[in-house]
């Protein structure tokens, strides 16, 4: 991981002439990410996050503003191009963007390129080709394997093998389209026969999105040393699911329509690069577990795998909106709660030589952190529905309710570094159709 290097975009210190970025929550200038978007009623071009701007970067190479080799990925309609390019490219126009968007020499020329956010529409960064879930978040997998085996939550494979299902790509949306309830199949355990009709336990997930950049071959295995050059960002992803329809469909195949309804992911796609500051180690694993098979095992990934992230969950119910009360925080915690990293996720995704492409998405499974305070989801937060949660409106919830909305939040921090942020992944729930 030796080219992740902390050069001058990362300098605390640095600012930008576009003045919100400066303290901004998520896109200070050490950030960048990348995104695809619309300004009002013109086509989707791909932009770079600069406070409350965007920065279109078509115009950008229009103006032979960017290195010569990427320009035409830069005029692309779609983030597919440029996810694919060689991480050290990807650095290289990193510094080229905060230069520019650092000295004010150019500022005159870039300014009419910038774009006010707020009036923007955001797109999904690329066509998404295939999407896997992972489960790596150990909390959460203890939580709701106590509702079902309180002797025994985990299952033995949970420790040796990083744990996924593949997803489905065509029901991804970017943050802010609302989320139809689903009608299902389930079956309560007292009941006879199963019934078909909305699901009675909407629930979100918290979790993190990893972008595959540069794919690997049909039958050619990504080394874990060689795991991180394949990701070209991360993202925000709220996986919903349906656990009454859960409970009944999946076994013995696993999840199905329980999953594939709606996923919501932030859509800016935070580079390596911006989180190269928020790299910790990989958290020891507890004294008897295990140590990773030889495939899954490398020293820097151990020193470096984690990410400095801290998660938040946030509900805002109808009722509250109308009584003027701002979004009640579910749930808070850090996203080294996961019992595999990231470049574990992508090298055992290969390991049988499993082609991934450009443009894949993986989701990290539901982050929960130890202690209720951080739990992921409303499955664990309402102990799959027996414990209601008060809101400050004085309603209850045990699942989620039409009018609903949640709203996914994350900051990377880290000592004498300038936090970044991801933006954010939000929805609001809509009635049965
Ligand atoms: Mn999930």
């Amino acid at each position: 991981m030796t080219w992740w290097i902390l050069d001058e975009t990362h300098d605390p210190a640095r600012t930008s002439w576009v003045e919100s970025a400066n303290g901004h929550r998520d896109f200070p200038i050490q950030n960048l990410p990348f995104g695809l978007f619309s300004p009002a009623g013109r086509s989707p071009r791909i932009g770079v996050a600069i406070g409350d701007r965007i920065l279109d970067l078509a115009a950008l190479a229009d103006a032979g503003l960017v290195p010569d080799d990427l320009a035409d990925a830069c005029r692309d309609d779609t983030l597919a191009r440029l996810m694919a390019i060689a991480p050290q490219r990807r650095a290289a126009l990193r510094r080229v963007l905060s230069d520019l968007l650092h000295d004010d020499n150019r500022r005159g020329e870039i300014e009419p390129m910038l774009h006010v956010a707020q009036a923007c529409e955001l797109h999904l960064p690329t066509r998404i080709g295939d999407y896997t879930d992972f489960y790596v978040g150990i909390h959460h997998a203890n939580n709701i394997g106590r509702q079902f085996r309180p002797d025994n939550p985990l299952l033995p494979n949970y420790k040796h093998v990083p744990i996924g299902y593949h997803g489905r790509s065509s029901s991804i949306r970017p943050s802010g389209v609302p989320v139809v309830r689903p009608r299902g199949q389930r079956k309560p355990p007292e009941a006879d026969a199963p019934v078909f009709a909305p699901t009675a336990r909407l629930d979100y997930e918290l979790e993190m999105g990893v972008w595959i950049g540069t794919g690997n071959e049909l039958g050619s295995p990504v080394p874990i040393a060689d795991a991180a050059q394949h990701i070209a960002g991360f993202c925000l992803l709220n996986d919903w699911s349906a656990r009454d329809v859960q409970g009944w469909e999946y076994q013995p195949l696993g999840p199905f329509l329980s999953k594939n309804f709606h996923s919501t992911i932030s859509p800016w796609v935070v580079t390596p690069e911006a989180l190269a500051p928020f790299r910790v180690a990989q958290p020891e694993r507890p004294e008897g577990d295990p140590q990773p098979l030889p495939y899954l095992s490398d020293a820097d990934d151990r020193a470096h795998g984690a990410l400095g992230v801290t998660l938040e969950v946030w509900l805002s119910t109808q009722a509250m909106r109308d009584a003027g009360l701002p979004p009640h925080r579910l749930s808070t915690g850090p996203a080294t709660n996961m019992y595999w990293t990231v470049n574990q996720m992508v090298a055992h995704h290969a390991s049988n030589g499993c082609n991934l492409n450009t443009g894949d998405l993986l989701g990290t499974g539901t982050i929960s952190a130890p202690v209720r305070e951080g739990y992921g989801s409303l499955m664990e937060l309402s102990e799959g529905g027996k414990s209601p949660l008060s809101l400050p409106s004085g309603e209850t919830r045990t699942f989620l309710e039409d009018g609903d909305e949640i709203v996914i939040t994350a900051t990377a921090s880290a000592p004498g570094r300038a936090t970044i942020g991801f933006g954010e992944c939000q929805a609001r729930i809509l009635p049965a159709r």
